[in-house]
């Protein structure tokens, strides 16, 4: 088994659909109606129902998602964007290219979202917008998110690259998807996230029909009626051959899903009595479905090394905060302005999950886990006596 664990299995997944994909590749190919083909509408239809929105604008990826979004909620030069500063970097490049200041918020360390409570010590005349990001498949705590937006007028858009098919609990018991509650949301059909394609993909979802229109027209080069271009817009489109395939996919979505949830239940059961291991917390208004399996704990490079060498992968997601990036340096942040997310860049080991993955794999991962720690100590402790 040593050399068989992997990070994400997509070969394992795409053989279980793999007529059903094939099928839908060859229909592509045959009707040669590359871009725009139907099956790119009928998605954005399948999965605006999925999610519960009302309108789905199929694009490139995850990033563009973000910067149509941006333009769309017609955010202009020198407007701040909230964000949490534990995050990839896409929402900071998508707002720095348009000239928006993004703005960083510190984050909260048992679950590694945005800390709703250092928001409104944030808010400026000049914040327009707020990203929130659902971090390795579990929803920030919109609620409270929510009503601050709605004290200070602020777009609120959600980066769900990472969490489609969660659930958010709101006080009052009513349940929404991530990526349904703020004003337009954003998507990445990236290979490994919860719903991938074979390449690159992405979507924004809304339920209002104008924001709707305008991204999609912001997507398609600003152009209105043809050859009228009425903003300045972008080139941002999902393959007709990556829709074709998304289609089958989502009708594995839950599946996939609920894999995901019981690898990540379990490895918590395994993992909750180790006292160096700091397990993943589930916040009881989310249901978190481990698109990353991510522990922290001490010497994690060092533990990384050793997992390697018994054939375990592992990931580090993120190594460095994007306020301490010499491309964001412009900002003016220094090291201590957040200093949970720089914890947790030192912190953070992300451990195999994915939709295929075996119990018995799952419980070699954790043997080899605690051997490297084993080891660690018996090599500090010889130190020690020396
Ligand atoms: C993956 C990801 C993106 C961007 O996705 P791409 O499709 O690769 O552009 C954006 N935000 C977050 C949080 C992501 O994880």
């Amino acid at each position: 088994m040593t050399n068989s664990i992997k990070m994400v299995d997509l070969h394992g997944q795409y053989l279980k659909i793999k007529d059903e994909v094939d099928q839908a590749i060859q229909e592509v190919i045959s009707s040669s109606a590359f871009i725009n083909g139907k099956p790119v509408e009928a998605f954005a239809h399948e999965m605006a129902d999925y999610i519960g929105a009302k309108y789905v604008v199929p694009c490139a990826n995850g990033t563009d998602a973000l910067q149509i979004a941006f333009q769309t909620l017609g955010l202009r030069p020198g407007d701040e964007v909230l964000m949490p500063a534990f995050n990839y970097v896409a929402s900071a490049e998508a707002a720095a290219l348009l000239g928006l200041v993004p703005v960083f918020v510190d984050v909260h360390e048992n679950t590694f979202n945005i800390n709703e409570n250092l928001i409104r010590e944030k808010i400026t005349p000049a914040t327009k917008a707020i990203v929130v990001v659902h971090l390795f498949g579990q929803s920030a705590n919109m609620w409270p998110i929510l009503e601050l937006a709605l004290e200070f007028g602020l777009k609120v858009i959600e980066d769900n690259a990472q969490s489609l098919g969660s659930d958010y609990l709101f006080p009052n018991g009513e349940k929404k998807k991530t990526g349904t509650m703020g004003n337009l949301n954003t998507y990445s059909f990236f290979p490994t996230k919860n719903l991938g394609c074979f390449g690159d993909g992405g979507a924004l979802s809304t339920d209002d029909q104008g924001i709707f229109s305008e991204a999609q027209m912001i997507s398609r080069h600003g152009q209105g009626q043809k050859y009228a271009y009425d903003r300045i817009g972008c080139n941002s489109r999902l393959d007709t051959i990556q829709a074709a395939i998304l289609r089958v996919k989502l009708k594995n979505l839950d599946r996939y899903l609920k894999n995901r949830i019981a690898a990540g239940h379990y490895y918590n059961q395994l993992l909750g009595t180790l006292p160096q291991v700091k397990i993943p917390a589930e916040n009881n208004w989310s249901q978190h479905t481990y698109n990353q399996y991510v522990i922290r704990l001490e010497h994690r490079d060092k533990i990384k090394d050793l997992l390697k060498e018994a054939g375990v992968p592992s990931m580090i997601y993120y190594p460095s905060p994007i306020h301490l990036q010499k491309a964001y340096a412009y900002l003016g942040y220094k090291t201590g302005d957040f200093p949970i997310a720089e914890m947790l860049c030192r912190e953070v080991l992300a451990l195999p999950v994915h939709t295929e993955i075996t119990s018995q794999e799952q419980e070699f991962v954790v043997s080899a886990l605690i051997n490297a720690i084993k080891t660690l100590w018996h090599n500090s402790l010889r130190i020690h006596l020396q």
